[in-house]
């Protein structure tokens, strides 16, 4: 592995990221800041590009990159990299799928649990002066069917979890389900529109395909239980916002929670208006031992590759 090679880190990560680098004799340029102009300027000095959330690598910036052998996401969603122009000039693009998992898992039960006893409300309430625990009536996550849209790394970590709190789990994927996993959480296996019938609380798990854009629209949301409450942590495109926001306005929905949105940063939403939504800001993986796992993946995938492993 050659020790000239040259590593821009362009977003906020763990510091052990820039450590494991170091140590193996790599070149580390961190600014955490910086700006795209600056970016465009500078891309074509570095190896390997490593990036989070607040950078976006355009096509633009790829055609720059004329010593870039790989683009490193430390986190799971590629959205903001332009995968395509990444491969057009042979790029590798890593990313950290293993990184986030717990942490969002925890969050969608962060989220249920919050519904389920209006904890945001209850909060609020009282800081406002207000003691309303008549009004408070909630319900238990044990014994309620949780649909679980997307089987992957994280609705896998999820149905264990909920499994835990005695909730009745039903999935639905557009690839099979290991039969072990399913026996493991005692899952029951069904289609999307099934699953939405069904389901007291629904959780989307999908990456953002041209398939998975707006898979919850009005029609669908129309097909669940007025009590019913949805849970998004996958990425914004997934639901219909409008249609979200017009179902529970309408009664026609329990409540929602929502991690992830059409437009970031969300502020402004007119979901929030609502009482029985919780919004929180994109903070799926924003936990210290997710950002330090998905350092230490993307470290040692670095590595790895520089010495062919991989
Ligand atoms: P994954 O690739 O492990 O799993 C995704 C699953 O969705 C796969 O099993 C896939 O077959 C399934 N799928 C794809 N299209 C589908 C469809 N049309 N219908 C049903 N299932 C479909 O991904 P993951 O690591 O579990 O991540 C899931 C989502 O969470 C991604 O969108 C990711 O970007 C997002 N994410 C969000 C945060 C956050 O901060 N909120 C953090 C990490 C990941």
């Amino acid at each position: 592995m050659s020790p000239s090679q040259t590593v821009l880190i362009c977003d906020q990560v763990d510091p052990i990221l820039n450590t494991i680098l170091q140590k193996h004799g790599l070149q580390v340029t961190y600014e955490p800041q910086i700006t795209k102009d600056d970016l465009a300027q500078r891309i074509g000095d570095f190896d390997i590009v490593v990036v989070r959330s607040r950078t976006t690598i355009t096509k633009d910036l790829i055609d720059k990159a004329a010593k870039c052998k790989i683009i490193a996401r430390v986190g799971v969603g590629l959205d903001n990299i332009d995968t395509e122009a990444a491969k057009a000039k042979d790029i590798r693009v890593i990313n950290a799928v293993e990184g986030a998992m717990n942490a969002v898992a925890e969050l969608v039960l962060g989220l249920m649990l919050g519904m389920a006893r209006e904890i945001p409300r209850a909060d609020r309430e009282i800081r406002n002066g207000n003691w309303i625990k008549k009004e408070l009536m909630g319900s238990e996550l044990s014994g309620k069917y949780l649909g679980i849209v997307g089987l992957g790394n994280i609705g896998k970590r999820l149905a264990r979890l909920a499994r835990a709190l005695n909730m009745n789990i039903i999935g639905y994927d557009v690839v099979p389900i290991d039969p072990e996993f399913s026996k493991e959480v005692g899952l029951m296996k069904t289609d999307l529109d099934t699953l939405l019938q069904s389901a007291d609380y629904v959780s989307l798990h999908v990456p953002l395909l041209e398939s998975t854009k707006h898979m919850i629209n009005a029609e669908r949301l129309s097909r669940m239980k007025k009590t019913a409450r949805i849970i998004n942590t996958s990425r914004g495109g997934t639901i219909d916002e409008d249609a979200l926001f017009e179902a529970i306005k309408a009664g026609n929905l329990g409540g929602a929670a929502l991690d992830v949105f059409e437009v970031e940063p969300a502020t402004g939403n007119n979901l929030a208006t609502l009482p029985n939504v919780i919004l929180t800001p994109h903070i799926g993986a924003q936990t210290k031992e997710a950002q330090s796992l998905a350092a230490n993946v993307i470290a040692e995938k670095i590595v790895q590759i520089l010495r062919g492993v991989i």
